[in-house]
């Protein structure tokens, strides 16, 4: 029997609708909506486009929003400043620098000037010594969606054996975590794993964020297991596709996730459910 279709778009739609629902009760009780300031240095193709999925998000939910975009040739300090500045505007619950950033800017010292409470792409969390992700509603949108995912289609964590391979700071190492906090037993492939498909093809739930075509074939995955493609690459043709060879593996597993479709709409679905979340914890620290 072919896999069952994990359908990222439908997950997407009903978790916008249920923020949409939330972010309205929030503006009835705090005459405000919540909302996200994006900063963009620069004029990358690519995150042009990102932001603008950003911001058509924060339309969908009712969430305020504002592109803050400064030259390409902007010095670190007046970038600084200017998250300094939004961090103290209390119109925007949360604030993300949208990376990559030009290359004469030290990354790591902008993304860490974002005040903690308005970090919604949850990168400070993502430091050595957070990654057990323990406590607090703010998590990596990417994995967290993909948690959401699993929890949609009601596949079990718990006792289970699941395989990630990729061991990146923004995907691989906080997925694993994040399964490991749900109670599964978890193991890390990556480029030096000696043995790929030995490894993968003992998982009950095999998450692939590499970003090589072809990486998983059918013969690397374990009858009846859920199969999660976070990569993007693009095929011979120039089509959009993820790690897992989609047809063939279609055949074994139990669950899977298209590309596009699966795990890219549930990452920007989650920037949305952690800025409301950052609202409502700033929110609960005023006085009514
Ligand atoms: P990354 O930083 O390049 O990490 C890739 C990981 O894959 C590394 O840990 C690397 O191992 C491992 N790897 C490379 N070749 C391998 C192989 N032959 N066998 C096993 N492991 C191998 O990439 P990333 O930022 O995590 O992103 C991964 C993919 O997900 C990309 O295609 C990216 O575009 C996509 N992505 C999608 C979304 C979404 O919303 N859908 C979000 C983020 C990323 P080493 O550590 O040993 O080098």
């Amino acid at each position: 029997m072919p896999a069952k279709l994990i359908d990222g778009k439908l997950v997407s739609s009903v978790l916008r609708a249920a923020i949409r629902e939330e972010a309205d009760a929030f503006a009835a009780k705090r005459g405000r909506r919540p909302g996200l300031a994006v900063v963009r240095v620069g004029d990358d193709p690519a995150s042009v486009v990102y932001v603008r999925n950003k911001m058509r998000a924060c339309d969908e939910v009712g969430f305020t929003s504002a592109v803050f975009v400064l030259p390409g040739d902007t010095s670190e300090e007046a970038v600084l400043s200017r998250i300094a500045g939004l961090n103290a505007d209390p119109l925007y619950d949360g604030l993300l620098v949208q990376l990559p950033l030009p290359a004469h800017l030290d990354e790591r010292r902008i993304i860490s000037a974002v005040a903690d409470s308005k970090d919604v792409d949850a990168f400070h969390r993502l430091d050595a010594g957070h990654l057990t992700l323990d406590g607090g509603n703010v998590l990596p949108c990417t994995p967290y969606g993909i948690m959401e995912l699993l929890r949609y289609y009601e596949i079990p964590v718990r006792g289970r054996e699941c395989v990630v391979v990729g061991r990146s700071l923004i995907v691989g190492r906080p997925m694993a975590a994040l399964l490991l906090a749900a109670d599964g037993t978890v193991t890390i492939a990556h480029s030096r794993t000696a043995d790929l498909a030995a490894v993968t093809s003992r998982a009950d739930i095999l998450v692939s964020a590499v970003g090589r075509a072809g990486l998983i074939t059918a013969g690397m995955v374990k009858p009846g297991a859920a199969v999660i493609d976070v990569g993007m690459n693009r095929d011979a043709q120039g089509k959009l596709c993820g790690d897992v060879d989609f047809a063939a593996v279609s055949e074994v597993a139990g669950y899977i996730t298209p590309v596009p479709g699966g795990v890219g709409p549930m990452t920007v679905t989650m920037l949305m459910r952690n800025t409301l979340s950052a609202a409502q914890a700033a929110s609960g620290q005023m006085p009514d």
